[in-house]
């Protein structure tokens, strides 16, 4: 299958589901098990990966401009969090492990994106320990993972997110 629009090839798609796969069941997430609605999901993440450079949620609109759009390159800022309290991410890409079991459904879920996107980041209890650290910590916005070294890792162990996706912690 392809089109002149997207240059997305069948193969393309099965590959990355493949990759996909493997790599979130490595570190505990698990993409949807309808195989037809995830591959659907994974060509979108390709098209944007080949319109704009980087895979941009397939589900939302966006920018172009990477900077503006660093919270929804996939796995987005708020995968964990719909994860834990609506057991799909926004798309319904990922989805927690009782919905692969046939345990629990899935329905519609809000938008967790703050409208405007601006985030405040007070001070932590935690950034405030952390702070005594002879390191930098660097902490991963898609999954939480910190860690202290001069700089961020080029992969987040726990979620595979890119280094691009580590922010500043202390
Ligand atoms: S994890 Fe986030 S970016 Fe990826 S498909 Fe789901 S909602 Fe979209």
């Amino acid at each position: 299958m392809t089109t002149a629009q997207t240059s997305v090839t069948q193969g393309e798609i099965d590959s990355r589901y493949n990759k996909l796969k493997s790599e979130g069941e490595g570190s505990g997430y698990f993409l949807n098990p309808d195989i037809e609605v995830t591959k659907e999901l994974v060509k979108g993440l390709l098209i944007n990966e080949r319109r704009y450079g980087y895979m941009a949620c397939p589900c939302r609109l966006a920018s172009g401009d990477k900077a503006q759009d660093l919270d929804i390159i996939c796995p987005c800022d708020y995968r964990d969090a719909d994860l834990s309290e609506y057991d799909t991410c926004y798309c319904s890409l990922y989805v927690s492990q009782p919905v692969v079991k046939g345990e629990k459904s899935i329905g519609p879920i809000p938008e967790r994106r703050p409208k405007d996107r601006v985030r405040k980041k007070p001070e932590s209890n935690v950034q405030k320990g952390l702070s005594a650290l002879p390191l930098p910590v660097w902490r991963c916005r898609v999954c939480g993972y910190l860690c202290a070294r001069d700089g961020p890792p080029e992969l987040c162990p726990i979620c595979k997110a890119k280094k691009d996706r580590f922010e500043r912690f202390i």
